[in-house]
């Protein structure tokens, strides 16, 4: 059997704004099917990893290898190469992002929202895009709401939209940045829901969360970041129910 490439793979990524070295050096490995969290402190990097992966920031220094596409960052005497902005492209449509403030395009229906880039990046025929999006509408439980500008939507039923959007592209990984953290407390379970239905069904992902009790029942690897490096890595059950770091102990510790 042929060796199908592995949908992610980070080698050694680093990142520096200005002299704040923000990412040490930091590597991961997403199989298909793999939910990986990734919990820390703010500032501790989450977000820029995250954003490195997908290219919204350009790592000085590593590899992003992305289902055997790979592109390598170096520093140089007179600062990084820039990646190739076909290659970002392409490899960026393969990792959907879902962000923690809801991006929807405001001027856009939900349904034109969901069918904006699979229209225009991979050029599908609209007709077929409508139908993909009004099933993946139906499967965030939207199905009613196609026609609705975000501004009429909760902030829940917008978040389950940017799912159905990044989902509509089909994407090798999907990666989220706290998806839950702006959302009124009684709107985080349907979001939940979504994301536990997409693991369940083998979405390979990569979870920035607070959501703990997420983390423990869906999670193939929980990553704790500590000022841009890996503290802690391993199950679920090891980094969260029996960790080792003093300050993984206090960072999981219930805060009151
Ligand atoms: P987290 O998501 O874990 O809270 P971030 O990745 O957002 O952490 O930030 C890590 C560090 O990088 C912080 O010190 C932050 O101030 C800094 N940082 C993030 N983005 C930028 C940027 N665009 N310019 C300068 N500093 C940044
Ligand atoms: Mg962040």
């Amino acid at each position: 059997m042929a060796d199908t490439p592995i949908p992610l793979e980070v080698r050694n990524i680093r990142k520096r704004f200005g002299n704040n070295e923000v990412l040490k050096g930091l590597s991961l490995q997403a199989y298909k099917g793999d939910v990986i969290t990734l919990i820390g402190a703010s500032g501790s990097g989450k977000s820029t990893f995250l954003r490195c992966m997908n290219l919204l920031e350009q790592p000085d220094d590593g590899e992003l290898i992305v289902h055997g596409e790979s592109v390598l960052f170096k520093d140089t005497k007179h600062g990084r190469e820039p990646a190739d902005q076909k290659q970002v492209v392409r490899m960026r449509a393969k990792l959907s992002m879902v962000f923690q403030s809801f991006n929807l395009w405001s001027h856009m229906t939900l349904l034109e929202n969901v069918i904006e880039a699979p229209v225009h990046v991979l050029k599908q025929p609209k007709h077929e895009a409508i139908e993909y999006a009004r099933q993946l509408l139906e499967r965030v439980g939207l199905a009613e709401r196609a026609d609705y500008y975000p501004s009429q939507l909760s902030g829940g039923q917008q978040q389950r939209g940017a799912i159905a959007r990044a989902l509509a592209m089909d994407p090798e990984v999907m990666l989220f940045d706290e998806p839950t953290s702006a959302l009124d407390p009684e709107l985080v379970g349907d979001v939940l829901k979504v994301m536990r239905d997409l693991a369940e069904e083998g979405r390979t992902m990569i979870v920035v969360t607070h959501e703990m009790a997420f983390a423990r029942d869906v999670s193939s690897q929980v990553i704790y970041l500590h000022q841009g490096l890996v503290e802690e890595a391993g199950a679920p059950q090891d980094v969260l129910g029996n960790p080792k770091s003093d300050r993984l102990k206090q960072f999981l510790a219930p805060k009151h």
